[in-house]
């Protein structure tokens, strides 16, 4: 085993032909190469993968990769494999052949790096596959997103710490480019990290000059483009936070002569894949995007990173202007600054809190489903008016506090194309497979274009199982005999326990949905904190991410521009028309908005699953009637009203 810095150089030169190793890299990979497992904070571009790649090849057994971003494992694989690696992912974008082959080649021990999404944690047949295999190293990227505290946090991670005692993995590296001091120790203690084997990089770029400009009360748009016009040409990023904000902006710019285009996720995948590349490829281009942009976004000359709007927390802000300047040329971040951006972002975490009634139902109806039963994640979200990420969460919070397992994901509804006559199937076939077959299709439900087979009311009234129902439907997809595609994704799960007390259960459920909220608007107040900060803004930033220095003599407060009050764009007091406005609407007695939480959030402006299937925002003028109205002073007054 290599443990000298010679002996690990000439492995980091054979295997990958780098001459040396970054900041932070030797450290990280002795540590892991002893044994012991390792938290790497390194900013973005850092070399984090290389952290993990290295003790992949010289540890004997597999090391299993953790990364929620498919675009980054693809790059990441054609360089392993570039570098003659035995490496490869498992998504659900493999073909069939490609799936076995790799299941193959770990059975035969062939792999030595595997990338899956954390997803793939919830599937137990992949987790029996894998427990067959010696782990020497699981790395986990992005990992402050275990952090129910952090700005990002994934129910799925929950789960790793528990799967890796599980799994026996022998050693953990768990690799964030943003980790505040707290998200960084519940990291430490979910997997067991000592705190000597955290290693830290820094964050201070001194090539990015952060400032700050009041934007309340002016014309936006008009402010951004001078700040572009006054400076020189170079290549730029906008970031908004709404989609529309994205299109209106770049329009502007572009009528004002500049090369501008908006970049979001509502755009169609080819169309984000030729902007990509365009602003690769271009020195001067003007990039209007919301956060979807930017993952997996390697240009190292980018000149200015802008912020239209406030980023939702310090975390996200340096991310985003992490992406300025990976060429070491001096770069310009600049934030125009307003309070009228609070309300939207606070309405996104109001959005994702789910009402308490609703929360005490749902534990009761799931626990109370069965020994072994499924659930669709879509259908519960409408079921019980909640966006579908808290209805992964809540499950997870389930099977954490032991009550459930889950059992992986499959599909109960499949459609199909024959592509020859049912007569010339039958005929192939023998008399028990045709007599089967020919129940199975009488299930089929004839669409336009598709036949649809709902396989668990099929199995059931035929008497055979759904696997055996599945597997004839892949088999004649493989003769050719018909186009397959499964669709109603349900997930299984196995009850473990019923608690003693449910309603003390969904209580404390309900506290920690709470206190998520808190600390996401928490997190939006660092911002307007850090724009009204009178010091250095370098230095307040990296305090937060628990790094001392001195002031950065180059931020616009260390060259003496004074912070303006951002101002306080919420109106919160309610008039006796706002109350009689209210009482119409409750009057009207819609379904879809009966708690004080689903009130308050129409009336804010922010969708459910249940007012968007009622249709009710088309058919309702109240819908985002108080949106400049605090959403705290909105539901303590509805609640009044409802006599809660
Ligand atoms: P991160 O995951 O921290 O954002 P990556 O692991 O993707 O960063 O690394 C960024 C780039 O740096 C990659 O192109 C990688 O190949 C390169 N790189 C990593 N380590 C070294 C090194 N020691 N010498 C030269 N290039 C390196």
């Amino acid at each position: 085993m290599p443990t000298s810095t010679p002996e690990l150089e000439r492995e980091l030169e054979q295997r990958f032909g780098f001459a040396s190793f970054r900041d932070g890299q030797e450290a990280a990979i002795s540590r892991l190469l002893d044994g012991k497992s390792v938290l790497a904070i390194f900013p973005t571009g850092g070399g984090k993968s290389l952290c993990y790649q290295l003790p992949a090849l010289v540890l004997d057994g597999l090391t299993v990769v953790i990364s929620p971003l498919i675009a980054l494992m693809k790059d990441q694989l054609d360089f392993l494999v570039g570098k003659g690696a035995p490496a490869a992912r498992l998504d659900s974008t493999l073909t069939k052949d490609e799936n076995r082959k790799l299941f193959d080649d770990l059975y035969q021990d062939r792999l030595k790096l595997l990338y899956i999404s954390p997803e793939r944690l919830g599937n137990e047949r992949f987790l029996r596959a894998i427990a067959r295999q010696k782990i020497s190293l699981l790395a986990i990227d992005e990992a402050h997103c275990i952090s129910e505290w952090g700005h990002n946090f994934r129910p799925d991670y929950l789960k790793i710490a528990h799967l890796a005692k599980q799994l026996k993995v022998e050693r953990v590296l768990a690799l964030t480019a943003t980790a505040t001091p707290p998200v960084a120790a519940d990291i430490r203690n979910a997997f067991g990290i000592a705190d000597q084997d955290e290693v830290h990089t820094g964050f201070y770029r001194p090539n990015l000059d952060l400032s700050i400009v009041p934007a309340l009360g002016r014309d936006r748009k008009e402010l951004l483009l001078e700040r572009i016009r006054r400076r020189p040409q170079g290549s730029t990023i906008v970031y908004v936070t709404l989609q529309r904000t994205a299109e209106e902006v770049a329009a502007y710019l572009s009528a004002n002569g500049l090369s501008a285009s908006a970049y979001h996720a509502g755009l169609k995948d080819e169309d984000r894949a030729s902007l990509q590349d365009a602003f690769m490829s271009s020195p001067n281009a003007v990039i209007v995007a919301t956060i979807a942009f930017g993952m997996g976004v390697d240009k190292s000359d980018i000149r200015y990173v802008y912020h239209y709007n406030l980023p939702k927390g310090l975390e996200s802000y340096s991310q985003e202007i992490g992406r300025a300047g990976r060429d070491g040329e001096p770069s310009v971040c600049e934030m125009l600054a307003s309070s009228e951006d609070l309300i939207t972002l606070e309405n996104f975490s109001y959005g994702d809190t789910p009402q308490p009634e609703a929360v005490a139902e749902f534990t009761q109806q799931v626990l109370t489903a069965g020994e072994v039963f499924d659930i669709s994640e879509y259908e519960l979200s409408n079921r019980f008016d909640m966006r579908p990420l808290v209805v992964k969460t809540l499950l997870t919070y389930l099977e954490l506090e032991g009550c459930l397992a889950s059992t992986g994901p499959f599909y109960t509804e499949y459609k199909f194309q024959p592509q020859c006559s049912s007569a010339d199937i039958f005929a192939r076939v023998g008399q028990e497979e045709s007599d089967f077959l020919r129940a199975v299709f009488r299930h089929a439900k004839k669409g336009s274009r598709w036949f649809s087979l709902d396989t668990t009311t099929a199995s059931q009234t035929i008497g055979q199982p759904r696997d055996r129902v599945v597997a004839a439907l892949v088999q004649l997809e493989e003769n050719g005999d018909l186009v397959l595609q499964a669709a109603g994704v349900r997930q299984g799960y196995r009850r473990l326990r019923i608690p003693d007390d449910t309603k003390a259960l969904a209580r404390s459920l309900n506290q920690r949905f709470q206190k998520r909220e808190s600390n996401d608007i928490e997190r939006i107040q660092r911002v307007v904190e850090l724009a009204q900060h009178d010091g250095c803004l370098t230095q307040h930033l990296l305090r937060y991410f628990g790094e001392t220095r001195n002031a950065c003599e180059h931020c616009c407060r260390c060259r003496d521009e004074k912070p303006t009050p951002l101002g306080n764009a919420h109106q919160t007091k309610l008039s006796h028309e706002d109350e009689q406005r209210i009482r119409g609407l409750i009057e009207e007695g819609h379904q879809s908005i009966r708690t004080p939480r689903q009130l308050t959030r129409f009336l804010c402006g922010i969708t459910s699953p249940a007012t968007t299937r009622a249709k009710l925002r088309k058919s309702s003028n109240m819908f985002g009637a108080f949106n400049t109205r605090s959403f705290k002073a909105t539901l303590e007054f509805v609640e009044h009203l409802l006599g809660h």
